[in-house]
């Protein structure tokens, strides 16, 4: 029997570290090894590097390098930024409670720290989302108020996909800072979470209008363990450290600069840039045909914005991505096969070679229903154990996809035979 390759399509958790970035990163794990912070030559060296990579990464998000601050992941470039400025709120809080927003549908990087912050006596706004999973700028504008530290919304959904208009988000935000915040009083701030941006969605931060921006490399093939937190010149001395010591990155992340890992990320971001016009129409048309097939199956249904491009059923804006209207990020397709638990969907595809992924790959281990599908409507039992998420990416090819619906459709019937016997006991 023909042996298949490994079909991997979970690009959303994991990316393999590109050729050109495994390349510029090399020679900083061996020869290159200096301290950025040592002054003889291997440490200039160093140090060198990682400021043009500082440079590169400031050009590709149209900020000042010094804006930028090179962190141990996407994780902590959120806690950064959360606890960062949450700590500091509630430190010079007087008598009033500190306020701040976020969506139920954030990475757990981004929920976690504000359960922190709610724990440490902190208020907290979770907004709600409509069944696409989308933010309503009206929602948002509600929600502001006097107290109002910091509004955190994600850019793109890692689980069902959903783009949401950061643009329109952040513009009510600040209207609200110029026309009724009170005088003296330092303006409301807004973070986004964009793990999942690169290479899809345009990363300008004015474009954006956020004041905060988080960066995984591992989600565009880059080093694992290596981040980038975006922070606006005149807020950072609004950021208390959440790491304490030597005092490197500006005094706001301290620890022995990750140089190899940045150097890598670095790369692997100009290189996400340079294909990310064609990636995106590329993955995009592979996207559809997966929708259109999965769709065939029957009691199968897509979980988030069902077509990638053009208006959303919900609102009536289009986020505008490099030209495209996207509504949902390329990559990811998200769906439920009622009446079968999505884990034994996976644990079968990974048997036949195949790597997908049940919601999110960051509740390790854990069988506990999605919070992200229970914040779009989801509530049955039925259709919340059968979620399967499938993330594709650069190598992700027609055929992959053709191989795994055969598959998919195989194993569904098998499961669906077994759950009717069971029944009939
Ligand atoms: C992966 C991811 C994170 C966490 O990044 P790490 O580098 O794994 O710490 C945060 N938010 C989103 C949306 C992600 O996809």
């Amino acid at each position: 029997m023909k042996k298949h390759k490994l079909i991997y399509l979970d690009y959303a958790a994991a990316t393999p570290v590109c050729a050109e970035s495994l390349k510029a990163l090399e020679p900083f794990l061996s020869e290159n090894f200096g301290n950025a912070s040592s002054l003889h030559k291997q440490g200039m060296k160093a140090r060198m590097v990682l400021e043009e990579s500082r440079r590169s990464i400031s050009n590709i998000l149209g900020c000042r390098p010094e804006e930028i601050i090179f962190t141990g992941g996407g994780t902590e470039s959120c806690n950064l930024a959360i606890l960062g400025m949450g700590r500091m709120a509630l430190k010079n809080a007087g008598r009033s409670k500190p306020h701040f927003i976020t969506t139920r549908v954030e990475h757990h990087a981004v929920l976690e720290c504000f359960r922190e912050l709610e724990g440490l006596g902190a208020r907290v706004t979770y907004l709600n989302v409509d069944k696409e999973g989308y933010i309503s700028p009206d929602v948002l504008k509600k929600a502001v108020g006097p107290e109002t530290v910091l509004v955190s919304v994600m850019y793109a959904n890692n689980e069902i996909g959903t783009v949401q208009n950061i643009p329109v988000l952040s513009k009510i935000v600040h209207s609200y800072n110029i026309n009724s915040r009170t005088k003296g009083k330092a303006p409301v701030l807004f973070h986004t979470d964009a793990c999942q941006a690169p290479g899809f969605l345009d990363l300008k931060v004015n474009f954006l209008g956020v004041d905060l921006l988080s960066l995984s490399a591992s989600k565009f093939y880059g080093p694992k363990g290596c981040g980038v937190l975006f922070v606006r010149k005149e807020f950072n001395n609004r950021l208390q450290p959440i790491l304490f010591g030597g005092g490197q990155e500006g005094g706001i992340r301290s620890g022995t600069e990750n140089v190899s890992g940045i150097v890598g990320m670095s790369r692997a971001l100009e290189v996400a840039l340079k294909h990310s016009a064609n990636e995106t129409l590329r993955i995009l048309k592979l996207q559809n045909y997966f929708v259109g097939e999965v769709l065939k199956i029957k009691d199968v249904k897509i979980n988030g914005p069902l077509n990638s491009s053009g208006p959303t059923k919900s609102l009536d804006f289009k986020p505008k991505v490099q030209g495209k209207m996207l509504s949902r990020l390329p990559g990811n397709i998200n769906f439920s096969v009622k009446g079968v638990e999505g884990e034994d969907v996976m644990l079968y595809l990974d048997a036949k070679g195949i790597c997908v992924s049940t919601g999110s790959a960051c509740s390790t281990g854990s069988t506990e229903r999605s919070h992200v599908i229970k914040s779009i409507g989801v509530k049955a039992e039925e259709w919340l154990k059968g979620v399967i998420r499938i993330s594709l990416g650069k190598f992700t090819t027609k055929e992959d996809l053709d191989y795994t619906l055969k598959e998919l459709k195989e194993i569904i019937y098998k499961l669906r035979q077994v759950s009717e016997k069971q029944s009939l006991v």
